[in-house]
């Protein structure tokens, strides 16, 4: 076999085993490896680097929109998480404790913060006297621990990198609206940055985030045809600033609760990233998150190799000083053949090679990762093709992704019909439900599916439930989900 299809080969298939394929990408990419310790991973610098990028553009997006960034302590006294009883009752199985330092056993145990809301509660409450205070927007970056049974990397870790937005408002319409807007904001980056078509809407009751009044989430679907939550956006109502004692003087002296909303997307985004564009020849990376947009490939026998390798180089530095992330192949050692399918299996947008046939044209060519395309095009005008290139690319992972969204969607009137339905596929199923938490769970407990959420904008308005055919309250999506 030649040594280039055996590269290839490493890859399990996707249809042959989805999971087994996304191990394989992730492990031989080069963008994690496990710890020693269970559920948590080694984010390698290319997978540090996509979190990087995204880090980047949503922070931009956060202080454009009035949030600053602060920082808050890892530690959470015991106390804290006693105050809210839903929160309490949620969050308690996933905590890990510390109990003991420096060889004493202390007062009070620590929690290692799962999420934040109890201590940005606690400070807040010092913070805000009167409605001059308010709105208080704050985020944080951090790293935050989950213990969860089941972990994947990326997907599902036990500790986990994120940003946790926690806002505080005079009234019950800002707070809704705070929550809406960064749910818009998480919905148009994964757009436009990540090019992940995601459904909008609100979580059911038995799926809200434990606190909350209103949980409202993206789900994204993945490759194997399960949905993923990609980002949470919650309305506390208030809650929160009950248990934690917010309170503010209003405009005519009157001591009120404050509204607040937090909400969060993490490392997952690496991993949605992967499922929904990645194929059998490994990574798909986005161009506008990808570390590395161009490589560049000087090709050609030995004797024209000094003059080849020159003329990439005048081209890298141009690319380099315009800002695209571009790098040069130039290894004497590593057949081209090779190099062409070690940065497709990373998921390089664009390979530029150049040979001695082109340097007399005046030429390049640019192959494009997620089509195969080769284009032809002139070296005075390289960084306008590779411009509108690496746009063609967004654009066409964009459309792919949506298209498999269509392909994949199915409505149904019954359960029975929808159990049919997973027997022979995946994807998202839209049904009517009446509301209740039974019929809710018999679609889990006969399907395996979840409601993902209610989505805004449903294909359909169904007026039965599929369970008991009572009437529908809302349309629902429900999958089989990660
Ligand atoms: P939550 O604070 O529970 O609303 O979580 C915020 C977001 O974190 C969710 O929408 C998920 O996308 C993501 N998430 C939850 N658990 C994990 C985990 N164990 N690893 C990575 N991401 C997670």
């Amino acid at each position: 076999m030649a040594k280039d299809k055996q590269f290839v080969t490493e890859i399990t298939p996707q249809q042959e085993d989805f999971s087994r394929w996304y191990i394989d990408v992730i492990k031989k990419a080069e963008l994690m490896d496990y710890s020693p310790v269970r559920g948590c991973i080694v984010f390698r610098p290319d997978g540090y680097e996509l979190w990087e990028n995204i880090q980047r553009d949503l922070d931009r997006r956060f202080k454009e929109t009035g949030h600053r960034n602060a920082y808050f302590p890892l530690l959470i006294p015991e106390s804290f998480f006693q105050k809210e009883k839903e929160h309490v009752e949620g969050f308690n199985p996933e905590l890990p404790w510390v109990t003991e330092a420096a060889g004493d056993i202390l007062e009070e145990r620590l929690a290692i913060r799962p999420t934040s809301e109890t201590m940005f509660g606690h400070m807040y409450s010092k913070w805000i006297q009167s409605y001059r205070d308010l709105p208080l927007l704050i985020n944080q970056w951090a790293n935050v621990i989950r213990w969860e049974k089941r972990t994947l990397p990326f997907l599902r870790t036990s500790e986990f990198l994120w940003q946790e937005g926690h806002t505080a408002h005079e009234t019950e319409e800002e707070a809704r609206a705070e929550t809406m807007q960064m749910l818009d904001i998480y919905t148009d980056f994964c757009e436009t940055m990540l090019a992940m078509p995601v459904i909008k809407g609100q979580k059911t009751p038995s799926e809200r985030f434990a606190g909350a009044v209103d949980t409202y989430s993206i789900e994204a679907m993945m490759k194997d045809g399960r949905a993923l939550q990609a980002g949470t956006s919650h309305y506390l109502g208030t809650k929160f600033a009950t248990a934690f004692d917010i309170k503010y003087l209003d405009r005519e002296n009157n001591l009120q609760y404050a509204h607040t909303t937090s909400w969060g997307v993490t490392t997952r985004l690496i991993g949605a990233v992967i499922m929904v564009h990645g194929d059998d020849r490994g990574l798909v990376l986005p161009p506008k998150i990808a570390p590395l947009q161009v490589v560049m490939i000087p090709i050609g026998p030995a004797k024209t190799r000094e003059q080849v390798i020159g003329r990439v180089d005048e081209l890298y530095k141009e690319l380099k000083q315009a800002g695209i992330k571009v790098k040069v192949d130039d290894r004497a050692d590593v057949s081209p053949g090779w190099k062409f399918n070690e940065y497709e299996m990373r998921g390089i947008p664009i390979r530029l090679e150049l040979g001695p046939r082109d340097m007399e044209n005046g030429q390049v060519v640019l192959v494009s990762r997620v089509t195969g395309e080769k284009r032809m095009v002139q070296q005075d005008n390289l960084l306008a093709e590779i411009d509108q290139l690496l746009n063609e690319i967004h654009d066409e992972m964009l459309e792919r992704a949506k298209q498999f969204i269509v392909d994949n969607s199915n409505v149904v009137d019954t359960l029975d019909e929808m159990k049919q339905l997973f027997e022979q596929k995946r994807g998202f199923v839209e049904a009517g439900w009446c509301g209740s938490a039974a019929c809710e769970a018999q679609v889990k407990e006969e399907t395996g599916a979840t409601s993902r959420n209610i989505p805004f904008e449903p294909s359909v308005h169904k007026e039965t439930c599929l369970v008991c055919d009572e009437a529908a309250k809302h349309t629902v999506v429900f999958a089989r989900a990660y």
